[in-house]
């Protein structure tokens, strides 16, 4: 069911609840923290733009890391508030908490037109566990919610789900702001009767990770290419030798489904005909998490369907690259999860990022491009290709259950649009 958007809602005068995602990266410079990259900030402008253009008194709430439900001075909003009032060319007021008199007061002092940005959510441990307590305390201070935070949509929290529900009750709208309309179109409406053939392309880590995508895209897509480590497991159910690959012995029953279900299906679903390889070495250094970082030698392309025992696959190899670029270069609409390989590391990121060429010249060419978030974003981006895609996703987990035809709490909280609605401003 389609969701009122906050085009659709007259606000004017109004006290306007928006959940944003101003969970952005920041580092201590000449002590205080500042923000390094303001994507997520910018990229809800045109939603508190709006608003302040319609009269709203905008109310913007958002969590920012994982403070465990304390007051870390690290992880305060305020600094967003400093750069939010940048981007706008306006004062943004910060109260020093989301509920309670200091927030309460901070609205009351609110004008239409102006802006105002609530302390971290997840100061209080009740915002995770969606206390309903709270989430009435969060509803006192708005008529209206604004749910623009799309990447925090699939999680049922106060600021996310609760605030809207009492709201809701009390008879009071809630709309999803501009860049969550856009997400709901773009992974949503478009690939429910994609312009065909509609190419998927997945790669990552994990089969597990994936499964559930994969086997709900099976029903919609033309053809499905696969890369990434989830190969290995493909290869494996085949009965092909892994190697050092990256690899889940316990999913080969998932995986030899996911083959069933594309051939019943007649889904064209492509595995890679080569591979790039290396013999894996452990160096004497720890990541920062502490694992021994691998070092890598022997570098090479391997077109046998077996993977030697000392070696690891870790990208998709020059025919692969062929092959998948020429469907990727048929199809109408493309949606892609997940990078080739291990693009971090140079030597293996040449398969992704012709993939990402091939998916940038296929949009030139007009087809729809879809990039359903995470590190395939960040690979297009590392590949300076990010303005020539149709859509990027600004959700990484929430992108991937929306595509497995989960029902996130966030939209589900939503006001539907009543069928023949249009704007009623
Ligand atoms: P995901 O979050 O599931 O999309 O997985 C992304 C991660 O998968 C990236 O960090 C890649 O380095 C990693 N990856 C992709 N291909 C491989 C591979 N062949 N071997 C090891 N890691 C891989």
């Amino acid at each position: 069911m389609a969701k009122l958007t906050v085009r659709d809602i007259s606000v004017t005068g109004k006290r306007v609840f928006v959940r944003v995602d101003f969970n952005v990266p920041m580092e201590e410079k000449d002590g205080r923290m500042v923000v390094t990259d303001d994507t997520r900030i910018r990229e809800t402008l045109p939603t508190i733009e709006l608003l302040i253009k319609s009269g709203a008194k905008v109310i913007l709430a958002s969590h920012l890391g994982r403070p465990k439900g304390k007051r870390e001075p690290s992880m305060s909003l305020r600094p967003v508030a400093a750069r939010l009032q940048e981007l706008l060319g306006k004062p943004v007021a910060f109260a020093e908490d989301c509920i309670g008199p200091e927030a309460e007061n901070a609205v009351a002092a609110l004008k239409p037109g102006e802006v105002l940005l609530l302390e971290n959510v997840r100061f209080h441990p009740e915002e995770e566990a969606n206390d309903p307590g709270f989430a009435e305390q969060l509803a006192k201070l708005a008529d209206v919610y604004v749910n623009d935070a799309f990447g925090s949509a699939h999680r049922a929290h106060a600021s996310t789900e609760g605030v809207a529900r009492v709201i809701a009750k009390r008879g009071g709208v809630c709309a999803a702001g501009l860049l969550m309309e856009r997400e709901l179109k773009f992974l949503g409406d478009e690939l429910e009767n994609p312009a065909r053939p509609f190419v998927v392309i997945l790669g990552g880590a994990k089969v597990s990770d994936k499964i559930n995508v994969i086997n709900k895209l099976l029903e919609k897509a033309d053809t499905v290419l696969i890369g990434g480590a989830m190969v290995y497991t493909f290869r494996l159910a085949q009965g092909y030798k892994v190697g050092k690959s990256l690899v889940e012995p316990d999913k080969i029953e998932v995986a030899n489904a996911a083959l069933e279900k594309a051939k019943r299906l007649n889904v064209k679903f492509m595995l890679p005909v080569d591979d790039v390889i290396a013999v894996p070495v452990k160096t004497d250094k720890l990541d920062k998490k502490g694992k021994p970082v691998m070092d890598y030698t022997n570098i090479r392309v391997n077109s046998d369907m077996n993977c030697p025992d000392d070696a690891a696959g870790l990208d998709i190899g020059p025919e692969t690259v062929k092959a998948y670029s020429a469907e990727v270069l048929k199809a109408k609409t493309i949606l892609w999860n997940g990078p080739m390989g291990m693009f971090e590391d140079s030597r293996f990121a040449e398969g992704t990022f012709a993939i990402a060429r091939a998916v940038a010249e296929a949009t030139a060419k007009g087809a729809k491009s879809i990039i359903g978030g995470g590190d395939s974003i960040k690979a297009i981006n590392k590949a300076k290709l990010g303005d020539r895609i149709t859509f990027m996703s600004t959700g990484g987990g929430a992108s991937l259950e929306f595509l497995e035809g989960a029902v996130l709490p966030g939209v589900a909280a939503l006001t539907d649009k009543p069928t023949g609605c249009c704007c009623s401003r």
